[in-house]
């Protein structure tokens, strides 16, 4: 099916060169313009030097812009690293000179948010070059001859994903043109997409999660994408309706408000087909809302940034179970193990590994990290699942996440699909926090919906009937808003680190 076609090209698989690729504020942008732009952009990377085998940043916003740098790059055989936005200088220093690189894309807005002219840049992270891109590189570029296609090495690495993961400094997950293509054309696979779907793409591009559901799939689908910076209620609401989108990929906070204004009739989705989620657990209650009673089909996958990243996704036609993360998808393969490696029976929680196609090749210039994480040839994803007689997997929670309270294991996670079911709580997040006596105890932070007052006895009252008396909360925190990451995931180790 991808035979002939990388990873720098194969967007042109299922488009015409007149079909609608992108649409960008009030500017649409065909395949075949995206094409030449794409090509355009090799050239001028050509020009300054760059080439195959080359490693090449990429700092941008949701923009035409990104995606004309990163297939780029991909195309001349060059690996790109999507920086995430929301690093300090500190962080981008050490993931630039972790990963060798040589050449960096960077917006002329982050380039202001840096406080760094593009020389300063150079210097303080050590760069042959970097380019900005504004308007003055783009008049450039669009004067340029675009370069011719290539052959191409399906094993060779495009993509370099910086992930903290669990432990340490962040790794560059190194991803081969065909680890990428083999993700996409399975998602496509189970996703039934075609090439009158409209994507909405809110996710940032620079994240996995976002950058295949939102970018990858609908360009090998022969799709549109309509391209957002970031999720603004509002607008995305608007804009769904207004682009006409059909497909829509999130993770559970953006359904968490998308629900909230359906279930207050303030919104309507008319032309919504395919709504897909994962990035962090979907809380039952709110997918029920959309699968059940507006019968938009709600499907939960899974991933993660090692994996390319989707390792498993809820049927279209077929049953989704919900608090289920689906099958593998074809090709995928996956295990349940105990602490010794042995594989468990079914309904028994253990590490999830995953052996395909789509695993990584590696970390970057971290063969200790490698070997830790791919063993045999399976990657060991630091969560905790189970499996049902159907084959369905279910995620319990990460392991790093796990509270340990007298010596018995709590899994936030179950808490908190407990707490998404009270008619007050807009969000919840649990975690363990230290405690001298039991090791560790639980704490739930609590978002109560527009206009309702909760408090830690009405809380606890609530889960009571639900839970074991050493699950329960000792500490309940009611707070106007989560810490989330760029991508919209609540992060614990930002509500670990507050003051308790
Ligand atoms: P970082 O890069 O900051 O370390 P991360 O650890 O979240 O972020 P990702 O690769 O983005 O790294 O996320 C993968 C993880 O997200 C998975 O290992 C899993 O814990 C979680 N996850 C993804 N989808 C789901 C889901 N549907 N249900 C539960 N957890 C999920």
């Amino acid at each position: 099916e991808i035979k002939g076609l990388h990873f720098g090209n194969f967007y042109l698989q299922h488009s015409q060169p007149t079909d609608t690729a992108l649409i960008y504020h009030d500017t649409t942008i065909t395949y075949g313009e995206l094409d030449r732009s794409i090509r355009q952009y090799a050239t001028y990377l050509q020009q300054n030097g760059i080439q195959a085998g080359d490693i090449v940043a990429l700092s941008c916003y949701n923009t035409p812009e990104f995606i004309y740098s990163y297939f780029a790059i991909t195309r001349l055989g060059a690996i790109v690293v999507p920086l995430n936005l929301t690093l300090t200088m500190e962080e981008i220093t050490y993931i630039i000179r972790n990963a060798s690189t040589k050449a960096m894309f960077v917006h002329e807005n982050i380039l202001a948010k840096l406080h760094a002219t593009p020389e300063q840049l150079k210097v303080a992270l050590g760069l042959e070059n970097v380019f900005v891109i504004n308007p003055d590189t783009t008049a450039t570029i669009a004067a340029l001859e675009p370069v011719e296609m290539m052959e191409m090495n399906p094993d060779s690495t495009s993509t370099l994903l910086y992930t903290s993961g669990t432990t340490g400094k962040p790794k560059g997950a190194m991803l081969s043109h065909k680890n990428l293509m083999a993700n996409t054309a399975s998602c496509n696979r189970m996703l039934k997409l075609n090439s009158n779907d409209t994507f909405m793409c809110v996710l940032p591009m620079f994240h996995t999660f976002g950058f295949t559901t939102s970018v990858l799939l609908p360009l090998y689908a022969g799709a549109a994408i309509v391209i957002h910076e970031a999720f603004h209620p509002k607008e995305i609401m608007q804009s769904l309706v207004q682009n006409r989108v059909t497909v829509f990929c999130g993770v559970p906070a953006m359904y968490v408000v998308l629900a909230q204004a359906l279930r207050s009739g303030n919104a309507e989705f008319p032309d919504l087909r395919l709504a897909v989620c994962g990035g962090s657990p979907m809380p039952v209650e709110v997918l029920n809302l959309f699968n059940r009673q507006y019968n938009i089909p709600l499907v939960e996958g899974y991933g993660l940034t090692e994996a390319s990243p989707v390792v498993s996704l809820n049927p279209l036609d077929g049953e989704k179970k919900p608090g289920s993360i689906g099958k593998p998808l074809p090709g995928v393969e996956v295990r349940i193990v105990d602490e010794k490696g042995n594989e468990l029976a079914e309904n028994q929680d253990g590490e999830l590994l995953v052996k395909g196609p789509n695993v990584m090749q590696g970390y970057y210039n971290m063969p200790e990290a490698t070997a830790e994480t791919i063993v045999d040839g399976w990657l060991h994803t630091g969560d905790i699942a189970y499996k049902d007689h159907e084959g369905y997997i279910f995620i319990v929670d990460r392991k790093k996440d796990m509270i340990i309270t007298r010596g018995l294991n709590v899994y936030p996670r179950e808490i908190e699909e407990i707490l998404y079911r009270h008619p007050g709580v807009l969000e919840a997040a649990v975690i363990g926090v230290p405690d001298a006596v039991k090791g560790e105890v639980v704490k739930a932070f609590i978002v109560p919906k527009e206009g309702e007052t909760l408090d830690r006895r009405m809380i606890l009252d609530f889960l009571k009937p639900h839970l074991a008396n050493y699950k329960m909360p000792r500490f309940v925190e009611i707070t106007d808003s989560l810490p989330k990451n760029a991508t919209g995931k609540v992060m614990k180790k930002a509500l670990r680190n507050l003051p308790h």
